[in-house]
């Protein structure tokens, strides 16, 4: 019975604190307004006008995912005109009036072409680091100078071919080789290079495992853990020697167990048991998160040396909600969005319990999830530099600077790469900072009201459970 009223005081210090801390923080980034609320990123303000009509958003990143396909001038018009022509009533007039006159071949269609080349591609620039090393050496030493940390991110296609997949292996073991011995020469800082045991690796990477095979096959675990084995050792052992960081990014719900068990597996090999610069992800959309947490702690224990842990809601729920539908089977992720949030604050609570084995990267641009994961740290002593904030390269870049100036290590996950790619990547972002549900878009909001930002997921679930209950 004591037990459980100390639980129900932290947690309500919890709560209060996040409060505290998230109205605090909403404070100074309203002081900044100028630049936080211009919507400098919402570029040349295409996805503010997007975003109030969903049937133009949908033509438009539609046409985004196709325009590196489009080779001439000529096609880039048709394929505007074709996608627009069935939203033309939703246009603003000036753009009607173009995609009516402009023949593809002609100066205008021409003119057109360029002009949608050019915006997506600041687009892309928005959200992707660089295409070579020196332009992501050059973005990676900039967010250095603003006191930011950073893990690339190679962007890549669906892996078909051996040969495609050697090629992923390699663009990480060149980078590893190329930037690792420049990064590791810049002058130490303890607010991104300490954390509560002592130095961190500088140079860390991103990457995913179905990028390391031809076939990554949950049906053939056995041998697709061996091939992913095979390629990853390298990574590792490169890693290792020059000081470098890895960790495993998650993928869609099927990948999930393999990569979990290959993850545990080739860290459990001796050469890399002793060996704490790796890590992986956890998405707190799926009820799983708990379990496979708690199994990871298990083992992390059982290994005695910790691995990282990145929390995140997970970048698929579309996917995932659309696949289980189509093929009739259990949908694997929470279906409203006030469970991945109030999950995620679970496993955030699971994590800073146990930061020694599991080190947590809380990773999220959503102003409630990040002052909870900052009360609770604070509630529950563990030290500040003993987990970390990661974010997006590209978003919500006030927070950023925000968490940084206030002493928080901020880690932002880079991406990099060819523009083609780098296309699918650019519209997930783009879906999730238009979506209906997203925090971002809500907070850019110029009538957002802060206590609904901040309001506990629990209570907003037991809301729509009231609600439910009256409208039936
Ligand atoms: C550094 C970093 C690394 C990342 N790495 C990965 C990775 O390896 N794998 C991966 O999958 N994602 C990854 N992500 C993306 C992440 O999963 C989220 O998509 C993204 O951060 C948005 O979540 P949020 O907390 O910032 O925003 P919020 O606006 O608070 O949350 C949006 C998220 O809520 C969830 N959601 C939306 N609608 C619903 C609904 N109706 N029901 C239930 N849940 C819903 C979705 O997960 C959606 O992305 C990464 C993010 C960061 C910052």
């Amino acid at each position: 019975m004591k037990k459980r009223s100390k639980k129900s005081s932290v947690s309500k210090q919890i709560e209060q604190e996040t409060q505290r801390i998230g109205s605090e923080l909403w404070e100074q980034l309203d002081r900044r307004k100028p630049t936080v609320f211009e919507r400098r990123w919402w570029l040349d303000h295409i996805l503010e006008w997007a975003m109030q009509d969903e049937s133009v958003k949908v033509q438009m990143f539609r046409f985004v995912d196709v325009l590196p396909m489009l080779k001439s001038s000529g096609t880039v018009t048709k394929h505007l005109q074709e996608y627009f022509e069935e939203v033309e009533t939703h246009l603003p007039v000036a753009m009607r009036m173009g995609l009516e006159v402009a023949q593809p071949d002609s100066l205008l269609g021409k003119a057109l072409a360029v002009n949608a080349r050019n915006n997506a591609r600041k687009m892309a620039e928005r959200f992707i680091a660089g295409t070579k090393t020196t332009e992501v050496y050059r973005s990676v030493h900039k967010l250095r100078g603003k006191g930011l940390a950073f893990s690339l991110d190679l962007l890549g296609e669906a892996v078909i071919s051996e040969c495609e997949a050697d090629d992923y292996q390699q663009a990480y073991l060149d980078l590893l080789e190329e930037l690792a011995p420049m990064v590791n020469a810049w002058p130490e800082d303890p607010m991104l290079d300490r954390d509560h045991v002592g130095w961190i690796p500088k140079c860390q990477i991103s990457l995913k495992m179905s990028g390391l095979v031809s076939h990554f096959k949950p049906i053939d675990a056995a041998g697709t853990s061996e091939k992913v084995k095979e390629q990853l050792r390298p990574i590792f052992q490169r890693a290792r020697e020059l000081d470098a960081y890895v960790h495993i990014d998650m993928e869609h719900y099927e990948y999930k167990d393999l990569t979990l068990q290959i993850f545990k597996e080739i860290c459990m090999e001796k050469e890399f048991r002793d060996w704490s610069d790796c890590g992986i992800v956890i998405q707190a959309y799926l009820p799983d998160a708990e379990d496979d947490l708690k199994n990871l702690l298990k083992w992390a224990k059982k290994r005695k040396t910790s691995v990282g842990i990145r929390l995140v809601k997970g970048a698929y729920w579309d996917y995932e909600t659309i696949t289980a539908e189509y093929r009739g089977w259990p949908c694997p992720v929470y279906t409203e969005k006030w469970q991945s949030d109030e999950n995620f604050e679970k496993q955030t609570l699971f994590l800073m319990k146990n930061y020694e084995h599991l080190r947590p990267a809380i990773a999220s641009h959503n102003l409630r999830s990040l002052s909870h994961a900052m009360a609770a740290a604070q509630e529950m002593n563990v030290p500040r530099n003993a987990w970390e904030i990661q974010m997006l390269y590209g978003m919500a870049d006030e927070q950023q600077h925000l968490f940084s100036e206030l002493g928080y290590r901020t880690r932002i996950y880079t991406p990099f790469g060819e523009l083609l790619p780098g296309m699918s990547y650019l519209v997930r972002r783009l879906l999730e900072n238009t979506s209906n549900e997203s925090f971002l878009r809500h907070a850019y909001d110029k009538d957002a009201n802060i206590e609904e930002l901040l309001r506990s997921p629990t209570d907003v679930g037991k809301q729509h459970s009231v609600e439910s209950t009256v409208s039936v």
